[in-house]
């Protein structure tokens, strides 16, 4: 019985997927899509299929040059229009439809995509992490996912050790990395996983289609900390960013997408106007004003954004909407069979 149901929980949000991808253009035909705003994540940018192979970074949430043209395309073609978080602070037209591009962490790899945002004429929000920018700092989970995948260990048991760690603060998972790996696992290993230096992020905010947000001193989970340490974080990465660029950060991206009433609280008193989380789903305009420090944003997957791109503009995902059946089933049947 155990295997029949591990067997329907891995099969039965691909079967979503799979009638999702056939169905869900039908219902767009007939949806109005305005007054909603989508935001995606993305993370490092890899030139080619072989550069991703090359296990310099963590490849999970990872696209290639040509997925990243391809998901611009897919949304330009069903007239998305893309907007930055500047483009918030006025009304937004509740006669379109609108999507916006969100790069974490700092990875100087982005720079592929600034060549197709300008050819596009997109803006795009960098959210960086200031510590590994300011010391050529790789970032850990990188370090984990490239040292453990040279010595033979699982995907699985590497997202294992992955999830251990983000329970920790920032000093700890320091220490478990040089215990684990030595000091020198910090030294990127190519352009491929190096963070941007500070005069590349100098010269990017000064590109109009780049804003630069906040995403922590130390790619801190803010609700592993407390209150003033949440504080020193972002101030200490808006200190660094408004010394670089001669402006204070309006927007934040949660390290993570985690964040609790305390975060929220502390990323208004400390000015910003808008911040963002990882859960995937649709924002409704108007945005309400409790919204904009608690924006959703869509996890952009690395498969065909032709296949995944209906999914968001209908506000649903495969696993989700599989956990919610289940739950409605599991109350429907009184836990005979789930
Ligand atoms: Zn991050």
């Amino acid at each position: 019985m155990k295997k029949i149901k591990e067997s329907i929980d891995n099969y039965g949000p691909i079967l979503i997927e799979k009638i999702g991808c056939f169905i869900n253009p039908l219902i767009l035909n007939f949806k109005n899509e305005n007054n909603q705003l989508l935001v995606f994540y993305f993370h490092g940018l890899f030139e080619s299929q072989e550069q991703k192979d090359l296990n310099h970074i963590d490849p999970q949430n990872n696209m290639t040059v040509n997925q990243f043209v391809d998901f611009i395309e897919y949304f330009q073609n069903h007239n998305f229009k893309f907007i930055s978080p500047e483009d918030l602070l006025a009304d937004l037209k509740n006669d379109q439809h609108y999507a916006m591009i969100t790069f974490d962490d700092g990875y100087f790899n982005n720079m592929l995509a600034f060549e197709i945002l300008n050819k596009y004429k997109i803006p795009a929000v960098l959210f960086i992490t200031t510590k590994n920018m300011s010391e050529n700092k790789s970032f850990w989970w990188d370090i984990i996912y490239k040292y453990r995948t040279r010595q033979g260990c699982s995907v699985d048991s590497i997202r294992n050790e992955q999830r251990t760690l983000k329970s920790y603060k920032h000093f700890l998972i320091d220490k478990y990395i040089i215990e684990n790996f030595g000091i020198e696992s910090f030294t990127p290993w190519s352009e491929i996983d190096r963070p941007f230096n500070e005069n590349e992020v100098k010269n990017l905010a000064e590109n109009p289609y780049i804003s630069v947000g906040n995403h922590t001193h130390n790619h801190s989970i803010l609700t592993n900390y407390t209150k003033e340490e949440i504080i020193e974080e972002l101030r200490q990465t808006n200190k660094i960013l408004f010394g670089l660029t001669g402006k204070l950060p309006i927007s934040i991206a949660f390290p993570n997408g985690n964040y609790d009433k305390m975060v929220l609280k502390s990323v208004e008193e400390e000015g910003f106007r808008f911040a963002f989380n990882t859960e995937s789903k649709k924002n409704n305009l108007p945005l309400e004003n409790a919204k904009l420090i608690c924006l959703n944003r869509y996890y952009t997957s690395t498969t065909k954004i032709s296949e995944i791109g209906s999914f968001c503009r209908l506000g649903y995902e495969p696993d989700l909407l599989y956990t919610n059946m289940k739950k409605n089933i599991k109350s429907f049947v009184k836990g005979k069979w789930f």
